[in-house]
């Protein structure tokens, strides 16, 4: 049985363990570089692709307890005039929800059925990367503490993986060359708020376009069995092109004003967003940032997997679940394999086009294009939507992008199960 490093413990590194552990690959580590898991971060989404994953790892009565099962989206302008909405989750036809859930209590769901099911002598916190190499089908790697840089431990195994993130260690140690993350000029605010459930309490909305666009929806479902909402929100502002790019670190705090000025005017009949983004306790601020697609994930008995592989555009909600997504696919592709470099082959064969595809379709904004074809088309609003855009149209943007990411709901309710039998 082969012994499988993972270097780092976020959502792609720890789904990858439960993943491994599922499909009867018992010997594994996780290597992460913080001393504690903590439920750090603002909200985001599980797509029924990911969901369907995470159930079929047992974890659906967690998240169902914790999460918001979303009941649609819907599009609007930046005066506030409905585009486009659809179901979402079951009530679109999915055998699986969606669920908007804080990404911490996420983390912490995994984080406890990793603890569970592996054994908390298998997570190695405070494990920080700091050399890797590969010789003869075997990985090597060195730890430090990431505070005062002091060695912590070396360890080999038959097989690295690379979950560590946009700025991977393990990615630029393979491609030194590639420079920083691409920046396309949007800054992203981030906070909850506690407020008011608004319109169906489970509505996701997009709300702009692609220069100053806001996404609201609620993530708690203690809240909601309250009859509150803990609103997540990101407000994105495309700068001038001379402004330096914020920090890319997600706890980088920005004053909550910042946020608010772009979007004074967004005070819509279902939601005052001045007012919500002022009623934040914390606003964190981050580039909006992706990297272009490698020409392979492999290295010989390395990979990469999540945001080191393939880090994308926070548009249509899909970083998480293609992360998620992923973990399943190597798993199932170690149990069934006959080498790992064969194992290797099918996954990279399999994740590097699905998520190029995805990466692509995020640069040219998503399924959020309807918001941008009717501000180009009517910047000062529309009487009659049909003359701006037809319904075939906004039929057609929110399928096509579907079917790239692999959320078809056809597709997906009729595909066999990544799951491996067991013995
Ligand atoms: C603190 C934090 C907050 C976030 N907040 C949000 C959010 O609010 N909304 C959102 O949509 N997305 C957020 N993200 C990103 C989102 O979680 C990811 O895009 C997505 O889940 C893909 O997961 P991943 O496991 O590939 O990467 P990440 O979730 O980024 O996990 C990478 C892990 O690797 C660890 N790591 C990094 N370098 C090393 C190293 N050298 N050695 C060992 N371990 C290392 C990191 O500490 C981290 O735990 C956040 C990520 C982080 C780390």
């Amino acid at each position: 049985m082969p012994n499988i490093a993972i270097i780092g413990g976020g959502i792609g590194g720890m789904t990858l363990a439960l993943a491994l552990h599922d499909a009867g690959i018992r010997d594994v580590d996780i290597y992460e570089s913080d001393s504690h898991v903590t439920e750090l971060g603002v909200g985001i989404n599980v797509l029924p692709h990911a969901v369907r994953e995470l159930t079929e790892l047992g974890l659906q009565d967690q998240l169902m307890a914790t999460a918001i099962p979303t009941g649609e989206i819907v599009y609007y302008s930046s005066h506030g005039q409905r585009i486009w909405g659809e179901p979402r989750g079951l009530a679109a036809g999915y055998k699986w929800p969606q669920f908007s859930i804080h990404r911490g209590e996420l983390m912490m769901i995994l984080y406890r059925a990793v603890l569970e099911r592996l054994g908390p002598d298998r997570i190695h916190l405070g494990h920080h990367l700091a050399q890797f190499g590969e010789e003869n089908h075997y990985a090597w790697a060195e730890f430090v503490n990431r505070a005062d840089g002091s060695p912590v431990e070396s360890i080999g195994a038959d097989l690295l993986v690379g979950c560590d993130g946009v700025h991977s260690v393990v990615r630029h140690a393979l491609y030194p060359n590639e420079g920083p993350p691409k920046w396309n000029g949007i800054t992203m605010w981030r906070g909850v708020t506690r407020g008011k459930p608004f319109l169906s309490g489970r509505t996701m909305i997009m709300a702009g376009h692609f220069s100053r666009r806001v996404v609201v929806y609620p993530i708690s479902k203690r809240l909601e069995d309250h009859g509150e909402a803990l609103l997540n929100w990101v407000a994105e502002l495309k700068t001038a092109d001379d402004q330096p790019m914020p920090r890319q670190d997600w706890q980088h705090q920005a004053r909550i004003e910042d946020a608010v000025r772009p979007f004074e005017t967004y005070k819509f009949d279902f939601l005052d967003v001045p007012a919500m983004i002022r009623g934040a306790e914390t606003v964190y601020q981050y580039p909006m940032v992706d990297r272009d697609p490698l020409p392979t994930w492999n290295h010989g008995r390395i990979t990469l997997l999540g945001d080191a592989a393939h880090p994308m555009y926070p548009v249509g909600s899909n970083g998480a679940s293609q992360a998620i997504l992923d973990a399943r696919v190597l798993a199932q592709a170690l149990a069934t394999q006959s080498s790992i470099e064969d194992a290797l082959a099918a996954y990279d064969a399999a994740r590097r086009p699905a998520t190029t595809a995805v990466v692509a379709a995020n640069r040219q904004v998503g399924p959020e294009k309807c918001m941008q074809i009717v501000e180009e088309r009517a910047p000062n609003g529309f009487t009659n939507l049909e003359e701006i855009i037809s319904t075939a149209e906004l039929e057609e943007i929110s399928k096509s992008y579907k079917r790239t990411a692999g959320f078809d709901p056809e597709i997906l309710n009729t595909r066999a199960s990544f799951s491996v039998p067991k013995r």
